[in-house]
């Protein structure tokens, strides 16, 4: 059951003091952020509407996903067991030269920059706009990770030994920066690599495998695979020869997991229901721009996104924010991405169960600011909605619909507020709006949640800047941040050294 997971998750995880001088040192190895295409520079967006031409009928990858399927538990093992074999020579190589290929493995993603965008676009209904800042993301960390594992071996007192074998099951809303950060940081370290991308984001996986090949990584060292059936899933996760699970889903997938082999290491990045707060000292025109990008960016399809908005004592009762956030939310355009005027993307799959309940059921004193429209017949285009009168501990306050619904809720003061934040049982990222130091300096204090945002939205961390992780049921696993210093740590382990003498 999912609360027999409850003593795994994380409050708070400290990262080792080593890496304070890391993080600030200037000179070799600093690692400096890829910044994302420049629309203005006239030949990118020819490039960006030769990608959005091919899109329908984009079929990147599908040779590899063909390829890559398991059918039987014997090839299970046969891959596992091939992978493990190729893990000491990879392990046993200098730092440095796997940190040469993880280098050239981001110089070959911001190669396939456009090639990656299209494959997002064309299998998981990614706009360019929402794809283009992720592959900047699985860069940044194909460099950062490669300096941070250049740490590992210099701790004094301690070994750290690779796992040999590390699966990464990531999901399919960010189908190339989440596989390509849980992938790096593993080869990182030492370990071999299984990749199984997610179902619906299969040929994404494919794209990048083939990108990491191509920059050195050995083929054995990284394998991709696809299963089709359940129980194949199952032997693959509870496999002996996985030494670690590195997943990013829903809590339930990792509680799943959990019940599949009890002694799993696992590392789990899993579910949030985020809420902006907006205090009366507020910039209401900026609350309102991160509000609309934080809660339909992606059709509100992210773990990060923000999918409560709580509007505090004036900012409730006068109508002026509320008007602009439902005339900003009624403007976005609502298409496939091919279409170059999309904002908003489709959903996964038609909206159905607890995402189809979000879009179209009111619980008692909610109605709709913005009703939901379904635009296609499939049911995989929807019109932002925004739900008001919601009720703490209503459906709507507590239930993670990752789609493109808002609901708004109002609180007296800022404690009620941040008892509002908290009552979910996630606790992945919360956004304060406020110009006011003393707010600021109680909500970043009293809030639960793992990444803390004041005066930004809640999506779309930076590598090294705002290290990605949660609390609560939001991450399962020693809760080391991704994208930050003493992620690497928690992937392997650490074997006291005999003392020097
Ligand atoms: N790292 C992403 C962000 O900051 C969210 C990842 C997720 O949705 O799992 O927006």
């Amino acid at each position: 059951s999912v609360a027999a997971l409850d003593d795994e998750v994380p409050t708070r995880h400290r990262v080792p003091d080593r890496y304070a001088a890391l993080e600030h040192a200037p000179g070799p190895g600093r690692f400096v952020n890829t910044p994302d295409t420049d629309p203005a520079v006239a030949e990118n967006r020819a490039r960006a509407r030769a990608v959005l031409a091919r899109v329908p009928s984009c079929d990147l990858g599908q040779d590899l996903i063909d390829a890559a399927h398991l059918r039987t538990s014997d090839e299970v093992d046969a891959t596992v067991a091939r992978t493990r074999a190729a893990a000491p020579a990879w392990a046993a190589l200098p730092a440095d030269e796997r940190a040469a290929v993880l280098h050239r493995a981001g110089e070959v993603l911001e190669e396939r920059r456009f090639e990656l965008l299209e494959v997002m676009a064309a299998e998981t209904g990614k706009t360019l706009d929402q794809g283009d800042p992720e592959v900047s993301e699985a860069v940044d960390f194909a460099h950062y990770y490669a300096e941070l594992a250049r740490e590992l071996p210099g701790v004094d007192g301690a070994r750290f030994e690779p796992a040999t074998l590390t699966l990464v099951t990531p999901p399919w809303n960010f189908p190339v920066a989440i596989p390509a950060g849980s992938t790096l940081a593993a080869l990182a370290t030492g370990s071999a690599v299984v990749l199984k991308p997610a179902g619906q984001a299969q040929r994404c996986g494919a794209v990048l495998a083939q990108a990491l090949w191509d920059a050195g990584v050995p083929r054995d060292v990284l394998a991709l695979v696809q299963v089709e059936e359940s129980t194949l899933g199952r032997t693959l996760v509870a496999h002996p020869g996985v030494d670690r699970v590195i997943l990013t889903g829903a809590y339930d997938t990792a509680a799943l997991f959990r019940s599949f082999r009890p002694d799993l290491p696992l590392l789990a990045e899993t579910s949030g229901k985020n809420a902006i707060v907006v205090t009366p000292s507020a910039d209401l025109d900026l609350a309102v721009k991160d509000v609309v990008a934080s809660a339909f960016g992606h059709a509100g399809q992210k773990c990060s996104a923000a999918s409560l908005v709580v509007l505090v004592g004036s900012v409730a009762t006068s109508r002026r924010f509320r008007d602009q956030l439902l005339d900003a939310a009624s403007s976005l355009v609502v298409a496939y991405p091919h279409d170059p005027r999309a904002q908003v993307g489709p959903v996964i799959e038609p909206a159905a169960g607890k995402l189809l309940a979000g879009l179209t059921e009111l619980d008692p004193g909610e109605s709709w600011a913005l009703r939901p429209r379904r635009l296609d017949d499939e049911g995989r285009l929807w019109t932002p909605g925004v739900r008001v009168g919601v009720r703490r501990g209503a459906r709507s306050h507590l239930t993670e619909y990752f789609g493109p619904v808002l609901s708004v809720m109002t609180a007296t003061d800022l404690a009620e507020a941040v008892a509002i934040t908290d009552d979910v049982d996630y606790g992945l990222t919360a956004g304060l709006h406020s110009l006011d130091p003393q707010e600021i300096a109680a909500w970043l204090g009293a809030v639960q949640a793992g990444n803390l945002y004041v005066n930004r939205g809640t999506t779309g961390a930076i590598v090294r800047r705002q290290p990605f992780g949660g609390w609560k049921r939001s991450a399962v696993g020693p809760g080391a941040k991704a994208g930050g210093p003493g992620y690497l740590d928690v992937l392997g382990t650490w074997h006291p050294r005999p003392a020097r003498e």
